[in-house]
């Protein structure tokens, strides 16, 4: 991995205070509602899952290209990488059922009811994008990333 690159990466990339938090991307996002981040290689531009660039970051291996990555979290633009599987929020599918399982213990706080991947695309986009822009103007406030993630109208003044 080229260091600027790994910089330039990490630079898009909020993380929680707390050890299991997610670490949300805040650059681009596709229009699945998944991150995007743009690499160069020999073959030129790239454009590559941020999930899957910090797996392969957190590992060190490459990522095979047929190797699907899944959220414990299920939150789409959580990159939150671990070499501990036990961790780690995204980890590849045949870890399907550990994940599933940390899920329903209620592992991840106020997300145990939330299934944004099985959401329609549009609302998953915009949950995303909600995310983000909360993330962005706000910096980690645990209120307002619940909200955004609910789907809760974020100008409602209760909020603030
Ligand atoms: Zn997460």
């Amino acid at each position: 991995m080229i260091r600027s690159e790994v910089d330039r990466f990490w630079s898009h990339v909020v993380k929680g205070p707390e050890p299991e938090d997610c670490w949300f991307w805040t650059g681009a996002i596709s229009d699945d509602g998944y991150g995007r981040f743009w690499i160069r290689r020999q073959a030129g531009q790239q454009a590559v899952r941020p999930q899957r660039y910090a797996y392969e970051l957190a590992t060190g291996e490459p990522l095979p290209m047929s190797t699907l990555l899944l959220h414990a979290c299920d939150i789409p633009i959580c990159v939150h990488a671990t070499a501990d599987l036990d961790v780690s929020h995204v980890a590849p599918g045949t870890h399907r059922e550990n994940m599933l399982d940390r899920a329903q213990r209620g592992r991840y706080r106020n997300r145990q009811t939330l299934r944004l991947g099985d959401l329609p695309r549009q609302v998953r986009v915009q949950r995303s994008l909600d995310l983000r822009t909360v993330i962005l103007d706000h910096g980690w406030q645990p209120e307002l990333i619940s909200a955004a993630l609910l789907g809760v109208e974020l100008t409602h003044p209760r909020l603030f």
